[in-house]
This record gives structure tokens, C-alpha cells and sequence, in this order.
């Protein structure tokens, strides 16, 4: 039998030798491939019939020039990217990211993680991922319409409800949504709802579909520590960010009766020993676009600390990582070890560094990982392309339980996996697994395309 640990680090090496510079990608393509050695191992056809080889291969990627002019008159030229991954299961699928640190290794990391995360999903969504190297932050309304017009006016050329569905991701959300959809609608002179996702709930946007990243990391952070014994309740939370993911993960986290103590942004983090006041979190975030820090200026116990990182030393027993990619490393996972850590569940995209996720595996912490734990956010972005395509809006309480069910399904998916070809509770493996072998049967199906 081939040796298929050498097949994996083969390709892993011809990724790193194909593109040097982009060490995000290499980190995912090395968590998903060394994970699924024991399928490949079982099933030599994958091997022959070069699957790794196909899927480290991006179908398409789409990069262009965004032009736009400023409130002053100053023209600005930002960089766009459309990263089409993976179409085997179908359209591709994933957010649009406008923050200054986007890159091709970064899209291209988040656009291989969304293959699989989609294919856990169980619905008919491909992977993909864009973005620009654009910062909404201290922009103007007008400011952000204008670059948003400017970056559909490219980005439609290789868009549409069967071919790639777009949403938002960091620095996109309901308000650039509306002017890219504004734009594409104007462009194409059609009203294709099912284009984008993410909309406003007045244009066939899907209930729900705010709040479903965060509720969803709950479910599944629940279905995780219920199998264990464990009840959220009165458990202390620790949470990274303050944005859409990390909001609606202190809303249900609340709501299942924990206390969650802490939030951030990328300036810094407070921490509030009678528990995050998520109304004043909304108000601050949401309705004025402001900065975490002014949480303290009006809670008199609330501490601000300077910096993200420190956040992670806030004791507690579960901690949700909702900010960003590589926000939790190794020192943060030993500190977190240390004070009692139970469960880390991450919201964010790969935010916990490869030796962070070995560290708290080796201490037995339960760990929920990005691809499984917010797959709640495409999933419901799926369930919006569904009410898109029949016409018709579903209540809140019918997207709500469906996302609770996709939630358990994928947890079940990973949980079995992982007891079949891994450690019982290595559920890294085992959502990679389960999605791989989905994602790898369907492209065996369609031939050499
Ligand atoms: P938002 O833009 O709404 O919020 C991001 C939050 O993270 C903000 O509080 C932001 O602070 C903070 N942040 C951003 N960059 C950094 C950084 N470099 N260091 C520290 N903090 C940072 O984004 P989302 O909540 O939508 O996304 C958060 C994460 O969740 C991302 O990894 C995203 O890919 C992932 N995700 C999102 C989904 C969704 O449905 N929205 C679905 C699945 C995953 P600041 O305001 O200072 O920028």
C-alpha cells in the first residue's frame, strides 16, 4: 500500500514550493491533509485519482483593480480578489472580507477552509472567499457606497445565484451588502436575489441570518459539552471580539444562563466581573460604529485593557475565540490551560495557531474547531438561497430550528468520525474527515473536470 503520510507531505511541499509567501494557506492545507491519512489509507483511489492535488488547486482566482474617489475628491486603488475554490457541491460560497490585511494567502486559506465547512452543512454550497485590502474603518457612508459600487461594477462578472454566492464576512456587513447588491441589480438589470446573501430582511434577506454564526457556535459548543455532562450554566465565558460572530455568541450564551465576562476589538478588551452588558456592546458596535473601550467609560466595575491578547488571561471554563485568524497561540492556550479552561470553541476562521490546538488536545481540553463550530453562518446563507429561490421569507423560530439541527447533524458527523478513524474526542479530525470524504466522492463523480 502507498505510503499516504508521504502523499500528504508531497503535496503539502509542492503547495509550499508552488507559493512561498503564503504561510496562511500552508497552515490549513496542513491541518486538513495530515488529519485524513486513515481515509486515505482506506480508500487508494483518492491517491490515483490526484484529489489532494485538485483540491490545494483553486479553480479560478479572480484578481482587480478597485478605484474610487473619497468624500475630498482624492482617488484611492484598492486591490479586489475573488478566490472560487472548490465548485463539486455546488455554487461557490463564502464571504466577502474588506480589512487592510487581506491578502491571496489569507483568501485563499479561508476559501479552502469554506470547502469543507460547507460540505458539513449537508447543503448545496461550493467553497469560496474574496475580499479587498479596503478599510471601512473611519469611512463615510458615501465613502464605503462608492467602493462598494466600484468593487461589484468587476466583481459581477463572476458572480451569480448558480455560479457564486457572496456574503459578508470581517468588515462586511448589512450596509455593504445593500450597496454591492444596489450595484449588481443596476448592472445586470435583474433582480436576483439569490446573488448575494447576508441582505436586508425588506430585499429577501433571511431571518436569522444575523445571529446565526454565534447561535450556531452555541449549539454546537452545547451538543459538545452535553455529551460530556457538562451544562453552560453558570459557567464563566470568555470572549474575543466584538463584532457580528462574537455579539450573537454572548446573546445565546446568555441566554443558555452563563456569564460572559469579557469582549474586544483590535484596540482592546474589557472585562466585566458582573457580566458583559451586550445591549451597551450592540449600541456601542452596532448603532454607533464606535470602539469597545467606551464600554468601561460607562460600567464602573468593567476594566479596559489595552491590546487583544491579554484577554485570554481572564479566567474562566470556556473560551470563544469570535475576532480573528491566529488571535489565540500557544502562550494564550498555556495561560488558558492553566486557570481551568474546560472547552474552547472557535467563531472566528482559524484562530487558534496549530500549536495552540495541540496543546489544549494534549490537556484534554474539548475543543470545537472554526470549520465545524461557525459553520452556522453559511448554513443559514444556504437556507436564504433556498427562501430566495421558492420566493418566499421563513420566520425567525423556522431558520432558528433548522440552523439547531445542522448544528447537532454536523456536531454528530464529526463526533462519529472522530471515533472511528481518530481520538474518540478529536473532533479536528473528525469534521475534516467527514468533509473531505463528501467533497473528495462528489469530485470522483463528476470525472476530471
Ligand atoms: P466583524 O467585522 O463583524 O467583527 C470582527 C471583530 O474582530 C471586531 O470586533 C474587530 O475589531 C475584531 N478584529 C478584526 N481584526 C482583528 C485583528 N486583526 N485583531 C484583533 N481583533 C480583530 O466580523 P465577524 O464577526 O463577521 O467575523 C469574525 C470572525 O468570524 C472572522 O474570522 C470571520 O471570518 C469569522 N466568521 C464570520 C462569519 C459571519 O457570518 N460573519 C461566519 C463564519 C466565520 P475592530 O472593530 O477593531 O476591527
Amino acid at each position: 500500500m502507498a505510503d499516504m503520510k508521504q502523499y500528504v507531505n508531497d503535496v503539502l511541499e509542492l503547495v509550499k514550493k508552488r507559493d512561498p509567501n503564503e504561510p496562511e494557506f500552508h497552515n490549513t492545507v496542513k491541518e486538513v491533509l495530515t488529519t485524513i491519512v486513515p481515509v486515505l489509507e482506506k480508500n487508494p483511489q483518492f491517491k490515483d485519482a490526484k484529489i489532494l492535488e485538485r483540491m490545494v488547486e483553486a479553480e479560478r482566482i479572480v484578481t482587480f483593480r478597485v478605484p474610487w474617489q473619497d468624500d475630498k475628491g482624492e482617488i484611492h486603488v484598492n486591490r479586489g480578489f475573488r478566490v472560487q475554490m472548490n465548485s463539486a457541491i455546488g455554487p461557490y460560497k463564502g464571504g466577502l472580507r474588506f480589512h487592510p490585511s487581506v491578502n491571496l494567502s489569507i483568501l485563499k486559506f479561508l476559501a479552502f477552509e469554506q470547502v469543507f465547512k460547507n460540505a458539513l452543512t449537508g447543503l448545496p454550497i461550493g467553497g469560496g472567499k474574496g475580499g479587498s485590502d479596503f478599510d471601512p474603518k473611519g469611512k463615510s457612508d458615501n465613502e464605503v457606497m462608492k467602493f462598494c459600487q466600484s468593487f461589484m461594477t468587476e466583481l459581477v462578472r463572476h458572480i451569480g445565484p448558480n455560479v457564486d454566492v457572496p456574503a459578508g464576512d470581517i468588515g462586511v456587513g448589512g450596509r455593504e451588502i445593500g450597496y454591492l447588491f444596489g450595484q449588481y441589480k443596476s448592472i445586470r438589470d435583474a433582480y436576483d436575489a439569490g446573488v448575494l446573501t447576508g441582505k436586508g430582511v425588506q430585499y429577501w434577506g433571511s431571518l436569522a441570518r444575523t445571529e446565526a454564526t454565534g447561535y450556531g457556535l452555541l449549539y454546537f459548543v452545547k451538543n459538545m459539552l452535553d455529551a460530556k455532562g457538562i451544562d453552560l450554566k453558570d459557567k464563566t465565558v470568555v470572549v474575543s471580539g466584538a463584532g457580528n460572530v462574537a455579539i450573537y455568541a454572548i446573546e445565546k450564551a446568555q441566554s443558555f444562563g452563563a456569564k460572559v465576562v469579557t469582549c474586544s476589538d483590535s484596540n482592546g478588551y474589557v472585562y466585566d466581573p458582573d457580566g458583559i452588558d451586550l445591549a451597551a456592546v450592540k449600541e456601542i458596535k452596532e448603532v454607533r460604529r464606535g470602539r469597545i473601550k467606551e464600554y468601561a467609560e460607562t460600567h464602573k466595575n468593567a476594566e479596559y485593557h489595552e491590546g487583544c491578547k491579554g484577554v485570554w488571561t481572564v479566567k474562566c471554563d470556556i473560551a470563544l475565540p469570535c475576532a480573528t485568524q491566529s488571535e489565540l497561540d500557544l502562550d494564550a492556550a498555556k495561560v488558558l490551560v492553566a486557570n481551568g479552561v474546560k472547552a474552547v470553541g472557535e467563531g472566528a476562521n482559524m484562530p487558534s495557531t496549530l500549536d495552540a490546538i495541540e496543546y489544549f488536545q494534549q490537556n484534554k481540553v474539548l475543543f470545537a474547531p472554526a470549520k465545524a463550530a461557525n459553520a452556522g453562518g453559511v448554513a443559514t446563507s444556504a437556507l436564504e438561497m433556498a427562501q430566495n429561490s421558492e420566493r418566499l421569507q421563513w420566520t425567525f423560530e423556522e431558520v432558528d430550528e433548522k440552523l439547531k439541527g445542522i448544528m447537532k447533524n454536523i456536531y454528530e458527523q464529526a463526533k462519529k468520525n472522530a471515533e472511528t478513524y481518530a481520538d474518540p474526542d478529536d473532533l479536528v479530525a473528525g469534521a475534516n474527515i467527514s468533509a473531505f470524504v463528501k467533497v473528495a466522492n462528489v469530485m470522483m463523480a463528476h470525472g476530471l473536470v
